[in-house]
């Protein structure tokens, strides 16, 4: 399997970069966001509890994420490869995907790191917010999500350099000039 982490703090590209990624190396797409969002649609247990951190721009609790992707996971055994995006989140996270895909007889071939500066960032997500109505892109929650960002989530870039895994990508610039580098990195991944 190909397996990819996608990174970067919210509104770096990853559900973008993602699409481009898995239209031409066939992958299945996780996305932790895009799974929550219906579990909140469905109005689920799940769902319910998840919607209130993420309207406070807070992280939903670790065991509550690892327990849903493991179902997840499960459900995509025949995929050729994965591409994560939103998720590991922690180091706890991280840990236990490392887990989940060993008990699997599979890993982690790169995580790609989409650096975007803070100014940008903001930029994106107010004008998401605007074009698609998502409850998480107003002005005080992108403060917290971005906080939580630095806070919990930028330790995994040493993770994964320790790893040897972290690839950095230049998150600005065109779209395509974006995947362009990444599409290098993918070319030469080992498949495990
Ligand atoms: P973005 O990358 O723009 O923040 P996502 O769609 O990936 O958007 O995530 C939206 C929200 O869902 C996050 O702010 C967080 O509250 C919650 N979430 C998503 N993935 C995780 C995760 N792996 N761990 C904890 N919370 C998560």
């Amino acid at each position: 399997m190909l397996n990819v982490v996608i990174f970067g703090a919210p509104g770096s590209g990853k559900g973008t970069q993602s699409e481009l990624i898995i239209k031409e190396f066939g992958l299945d797409h996780i996305s932790t966001g895009e799974v929550l969002r219906a579990e909140i649609k469905n109005k689920t247990g799940l769902g319910m509890i998840a919607d209130g951190y993420i309207n406070k721009g807070h992280l939903v609790p670790d065991d509550l994420i690892i327990d849903m992707l493991a179902g997840v996971l499960d459900s995509k055994k025949n995929a050729r490869g994965l591409i994560f995006d939103g998720f590991p989140r922690t180091i706890p996270q991280a840990e236990a995907l490392k887990e989940m895909l060993n008990e699997r007889a599979t890993g982690i071939a790169a995580m790609l790191n989409l650096e975007v500066e803070e100014e940008e960032l903001i930029n994106r997500l107010l004008e998401r917010g605007r074009r698609m109505g998502r409850s998480d892109d107003n002005p005080e929650t992108i403060k917290s999500r971005l906080d939580e960002y630095h806070l919990k989530t930028a330790p995994l870039v040493e993770y994964y350099k320790k790893e040897n895994l972290h690839h950095a990508i230049k998150g600005t610039g065109t779209v395509e000039a974006i995947y362009e580098q990444i599409k290098e990195i993918l070319s030469s991944c080992r498949i495990s």
